[in-house]
């Protein structure tokens, strides 16, 4: 989001392109991203930070969809003018690695010397539920929890909202277990391994990084200079900050459509409720799952199940984009799929 926001904002006025005509596609590990984009809180003045949102493995489905063969693709470099990347920038992708990269920054600030060496924070690193850490800088002390699974935030959270000093100067937290190397959007971990593999990469490439703090990267800082001024700048805050606020409804169409991915545009939804699994809903969304994969339509219908809470009128409770569809609608969907398809767009 906040690349996002960047770019329609720093590179629209120094290429001289009006904002509205730019188009951000975010490639990320992150299925909720998709969503995230959508949310009004991102589309200041009417225009969206990021147009649309694509996970990594969409990404790959779209290169083997053209052929292409990803080992004769030549590396590059990113474009100007977000050009260089530090090395703390890529520890995000890991537990840790937002803590990691601020300590690296918060030694500095509070020693007023440039950081040489120990720039590894190792305690923060690493994939327990919740690590905390107590660094020693010019006789004071910083406290830092690092969170991985959004549940192990949920102890931290209930102590601050019963007021507790909790005690912390920076808590981070990941919503996926380990960070986004395990993000859904990224191939589900094959081997018991797989995640430590992920991080280790991580760890090497910020190991030979030309610049290993945020704070030194030239790309940044001149982005401070010439159009955010400086860190927590008014702009800054307008642009890279976000305060959520409680949405209550339907999103709508459109708005659910932007944040889905490129294929996937359709999607049922059934109940497996006591009640609806014992009128045969888990039998039904097998039939459905079998009949979108006969028609190969799998790439553009998602068929996922619910369990409702909430008592619902009526046989097995079943939806075709959030529109409730009778049960019959789906016995035949060679035939009905593009009528229903038709009918719930409308
Ligand atoms: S931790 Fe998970 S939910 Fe959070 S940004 Fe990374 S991939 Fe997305």
């Amino acid at each position: 989001m906040m690349m996002g926001a960047t770019v329609k904002n720093h590179f629209a006025q120094l290429a001289g392109i009006d904002k509205k005509d730019l188009y951000v596609v975010s490639i990320v590990p992150c299925i909720a991203k998709k969503y995230e984009a959508s949310r009004p809180e991102f589309a200041p003045d009417g225009v969206r930070d990021v147009d649309a949102v694509l996970t990594t493995m969409e990404m790959l489905e779209m290169v083997d969809l053209k052929l292409i063969d990803p080992s004769t693709i030549e590396p590059q470099d990113f474009c100007e003018p977000y050009k260089q990347v530090s090395g703390a920038g890529i520890l995000f992708g890991a537990s840790g690695g937002v803590a990691e990269a601020a300590l690296r920054m918060a030694v500095e600030k509070l020693t007023g010397k440039v950081l040489a060496d120990q720039l590894d924070f190792k305690e923060v690193r690493g994939f327990a539920g919740l690590k905390e850490s107590t660094v020693e800088v010019n006789g004071k002390e910083l406290h830092v929890a690092v969170v991985s699974g959004l549940h192990n935030a949920e102890l931290i959270v209930e102590k601050i909202i019963a007021g507790e000093d909790v005690g912390y100067d920076l808590i981070e937290v990941m919503a996926c277990p380990g960070g986004c190397i395990a993000g859904a959007g990224h191939a589900v971990p094959e081997k018991i391994d797989t995640l430590q593999k992920r991080q280790q990469v991580l760890i090497n490439i910020d190991k030979t990084s030309k610049y290993r703090k945020s704070q030194e990267d030239p790309d940044i800082l001149r982005l401070y200079r010439d159009f955010y001024g400086e860190p927590n700048s008014e702009l800054a805050r307008k642009l890279l900050h976000t305060h959520y606020s409680p949405f209550h409804g339907d999103y709508g169409q459109s708005a659910r459509r932007m944040g889905d991915s490129a294929y996937v545009t359709h999607e049922f939804t059934i109940c497996t409720c006591d009640k609806c699994t014992s009128r045969g809903s888990k039998e039904l969304f097998g039939n459905i799952y079998t009949q979108i994969k006969e028609m190969k339509m799998d790439a553009f219908v998602t068929v996922k199940t619910i369990r409702l809470k909430e008592n619902h009128p009526g046989s097995i409770y079943i939806t075709l984009d959030g529109k409730q569809i009778e049960e019959s609608a789906v016995q035949n969907l060679n035939q009905n799929l593009p009528k229903l398809i038709l009918t719930s767009v409308q």
